[in-house]
């Protein structure tokens, strides 16, 4: 499985999330190597707290498949996931989480905590990478980009 080549997509949908404003954050579900679910955060674009690029991706992947679990797959996210797509990581029964870069604010896989050692009835694998610098490239423009404009203020700092 080439994980660069898939982390690469998620980089792409977090690209177009930043095109509309949304903090830049993309996600791909790859199972026997197709891409079977894709999500882009939509937090701005569509004014919804829950509107994360892996939830997107989750619930892409099981319209898709037309199955909740998603047994078999791997999550390539460029963001380490916040506790409440941790839980849907959990409840999706995805195999294995491959993040970017980490997230100290939220991130549940190893920054704030780790919800997958806990002893919910599934854990998946973690892995941090591949191209962990592109992803925290792509969020640290798009924060200098927001500071350079003149409507930027403080208040809107996520
Ligand atoms: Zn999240």
């Amino acid at each position: 499985m080439d994980h660069e080549y898939y982390m690469g997509l998620a980089l792409e949908l977090a690209r177009q999330a930043a095109e509309h404003g949304d903090v830049p954050v993309g996600c791909v579900i790859v199972k026997d190597g197709q891409v079977i679910g894709r999500g882009r955060n939509r937090r701005e674009e569509r004014g919804d707290a829950t509107a994360h690029a892996e939830l997107e991706a989750i619930r892409d992947a099981c319209a898709r498949t037309g199955s909740w679990r998603l047994h078999g797959c791997t999550l390539y996210v460029t963001l380490e996931p916040c506790p409440m797509c941790a839980g849907g990581i959990i409840n999706s029964r995805v195999d294995t989480v491959r993040y970017g870069t980490r997230d100290e604010k939220a991130g549940c896989c190893a920054s704030v905590l780790n919800l997958f050692e806990e002893r919910f009835n599934h854990r998946p694998r973690i892995y941090r990478g591949p191209l962990e610098r592109e992803c925290e490239a792509v969020l640290q423009n798009f924060f200098e980009d927001l500071r350079g404009r003149p409507e930027w203020t403080p208040q809107k700092k996520i």
